[in-house]
């Protein structure tokens, strides 16, 4: 049976276009070069022969699954094939799973500041628990709370009125002893909990943009950004349980 068209794909995609072992880029174009190459292989951990690679072991079902594949560079897929007392299924399975983990999470990590610095786009987490909104509103020095995506009149008053009391807070937070301030959180994540009930979720972070005001000369001031989002209004904009937000490039909070 050959590979399927759908198991080549999760491979090479999930491989990041590296080869698990030497991690070097599996389709290369050399700069005098018009087309590109590729040096990736399609390699079976266990062979179908049993007299071939790891081949001892037996698969009750197909060979060219996902599972039984690993993506290498041609002189890696020797260096397993030739030695595979060394490079064990085990190992191999690992060094194949280790290494789709390491492309994700560096991607993933990635991510967040790249749509920062290209499109102004953040990526702000929901809150669920006090603490949440703690780290969002304490020692800030702006705020930029909005609700726009609300559509029902009555469930917009109710969000302004928690956003002006996260700003109380978060004015007064330093004055206020320990005991006041959890019981303050308490009672907001309690009228969350109440909005969440009618579709609204709310999703925050706390950003650090440098500004100029009046006279003063440019430094960084911390800024509390809370959305009121009603989920039904868009729903594509939640990925992953955080909520996607373009800011406009000219994006200015309130003090
Ligand atoms: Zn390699």
């Amino acid at each position: 049976m050959a590979i399927k068209v759908k198991t080549r794909k999760i491979l090479w995609s999930k491989s990041g276009n590296r080869c698990a072992i030497c991690k070097r880029q599996l389709v290369q174009r050399l700069t005098n070069l018009k087309s590109n190459f590729i040096i990736g292989e399609e390699c079976h951990i266990i062979s179908s022969k049993s007299d071939g690679p790891r081949g001892k072991y037996k698969l009750l079902s197909d060979y060219d699954t996902y599972d039984n594949l690993v993506l290498l560079c041609a002189n890696d897929h020797k260096l397993i094939d030739e030695f595979p007392e060394t490079f064990t299924v085990e190992i191999v399975e690992n060094l194949k799973s280790n290494h789709e983990n390491w492309i994700e999470t560096a991607i993933e990590k990635d991510l967040e500041e790249y749509l920062k610095t290209t499109n102004n786009i953040e990526l702000l987490d929901e809150i669920k628990i006090t603490s949440n909104i703690d780290n969002v509103v304490q020692g800030s020095h702006f705020y930029f709370y909005d609700l726009t995506s609300i559509s029902d009149d009555d469930v917009s008053i109710e969000v302004s009125e928690l956003f002006d009391n996260l700003r109380d807070y978060g004015d007064i937070y330093s004055d206020i002893e320990i005991s006041s301030r959890t019981r303050c959180l308490i009672d907001y994540l309690s009228t969350i909990k109440q909005l969440n009930n009618k579709g609204i979720r709310f999703f925050g972070k706390s950003i650090v943009r440098e500004y100029s005001i009046l006279n003063i000369p440019k430094s960084e001031y911390k800024i509390a950004m809370i959305i009121a989002f009603e989920v039904n209004s868009n729903p594509k904009s939640i990925q992953n349980g955080k909520l996607m937000i373009q800011l406009p490039q000219n994006f200015t909070p309130t003090i």
